[in-house]
């Protein structure tokens, strides 16, 4: 690939298309672990899908966009609408390789890989372990090779794993207390959001200085959320287990939950497993304590009691996440608070961080309202910071790496 051709990164999920454009020669000549990520030259999404599908798009030097889409119902069509569009710019036409979002890796996916057909049905058996994800990342895949493999150069889609990052966990951490004939199978803990917690560990170190390579956790609070235990930057402990429903309160997830609940919903209330599995992925977390939404922002605006106890519930069981890590880890140098909430919430980061008082964490108030990046005291003995997240541009590195390594 030469430096103007370009990446496509995609992050297929449920609703939504999130997609951005990188240049080859903008990857090349940046540092990955740089404080500040490699900038994409274009950032949008899809998302309404399928009823109302609608685009936002953000070139690096042009005005938004936002637009209604027609004749776009899935994600194949989004996908096709794309990429015909790209087609028309002079600036993106040189598509070289496309970079997924993949959820799951399971057992066998440690690091990227470029994909075939047997790779494809390969992640297609690791469906079961992230239904509410895994479908929609394996459609992106498939619409890429359909729109794009009839080119001439031969477009590479690169899958990149959630699951990856994760697999310096040594086996106290990821081992269930489970008979070995379960275990054997592949249960136990993998965890998730890895290519978000690569993103801040690759940068932390010119960010935060020697501090960076001891105990830091890193709390990822967006619709998702999950906390991770980093030793000299490698994930040590994370609070999802072997699909994303385990650990914190989530926007429409319960997070870690006595699985006597689930018996009693098969057998007592006779359940089907469809009925509980859209029970814990799209019906509880802050969308069903609240009754109202899954979404933050609307809780903090709400003056219904069921909004407060909700978010009193989320900052609760962040807190003990974090606790629970600090004890992995042996105790706890730096917080980081990263992704849609993490970034943004001053209320949510204090309601944390007044909970953790006793390991000696304060914030410093002011620059919590201003977002830092520093937000704790002087005094603090924990540093705590707010770094905002870069998914997209991990993918992109690690794609292009991916594709030079096939060729
Ligand atoms: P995902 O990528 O998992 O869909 P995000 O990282 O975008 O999620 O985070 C979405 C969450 O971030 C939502 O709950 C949203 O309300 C919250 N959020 C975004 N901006 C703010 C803000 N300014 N204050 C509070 N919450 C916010």
């Amino acid at each position: 690939m030469t430096p103007d051709a370009s990446i496509l990164v995609l992050n297929c999920g449920s609703s939504s298309v999130k997609f951005a454009v990188y240049e080859v020669g903008a990857i090349e000549a940046s540092d990955p672990s740089a404080a500040q990520p490699v900038q994409a030259a274009l950032r949008g999404q899809i998302s309404g899908l399928p009823a109302s599908a609608r685009l936002d798009w953000h070139p690096s030097e042009a005005v938004p966009v936002r637009e209604a889409l027609s004749g776009v119902s899935d994600h194949a069509s989004a996908l096709a609408w794309l990429f015909d569009r790209l087609d028309h710019s002079p600036r993106y036409r040189a598509v070289g390789a496309v970079g997924h979002r993949v959820v799951h890796g399971g057992e066998r996916f440690a690091e990227p890989v470029v994909v075939d057909e047997a790779i494809l049905a390969a992640l297609e058996a690791q469906v079961p372990l992230a239904p509410l994800h895994q479908p929609h990342n394996l459609a992106g895949i498939r619409a890429g090779c359909q729109a794009l493999g009839s080119r001439a150069g031969d477009v590479k889609q690169v899958a990149c794993f959630d699951t990856a990052f994760h697999t310096t966990q040594p086996a106290l951490h990821t081992t269930f207390a489970l008979p070995l004939s379960m275990r054997e199978r592949g249960v136990r803990r993998y965890g998730f959001h890895g290519l978000s917690y690569q993103s801040i560990a690759e940068r932390l170190r010119a960010i935060a200085g020697e501090r960076a390579e001891g105990r830091v956790i890193v709390a990822h609070l967006g619709n998702g959320a999950s906390v991770c235990g980093l030793r000299a930057r490698r994930s040590h402990r994370t609070s999802m287990g072997m699909t994303a429903l385990d650990g914190l309160v989530m926007g429409s997830r319960p997070g870690s939950l006595d699985i006597g609940v689930a018996l009693f919903a098969l057998s007592t209330l006779a359940m089907s497993v469809e009925q509980l599995s859209h029970l814990l992925y799209n019906e509880s977390g802050l969308l069903g304590l609240s009754g109202i939404s899954n979404d933050v922002r609307t809780l903090l605006g709400s003056i219904d009691p069921r909004a407060a106890l909700a978010l009193e519930i989320f900052c609760e069981r962040a807190a003990q996440e974090i606790a629970a890590t600090a004890v992995a880890l042996g105790g706890c140098d730096m917080l980081v608070f990263t992704a849609g909430i993490g970034e943004n919430s001053p209320a949510i980061r204090e309601a944390i961080v007044r909970r953790l008082a006793f390991m000696g964490a304060a914030l410093d108030a002011s620059a919590n309202s201003a977002g830092g990046p520093l937000l704790s005291t002087p005094q603090s003995a924990i540093e705590v910071r707010a770094i905002p997240t870069d998914e997209e541009s991990v993918i992109a590195r690690s794609t292009l790496a991916a594709v030079r390594a096939a060729s």
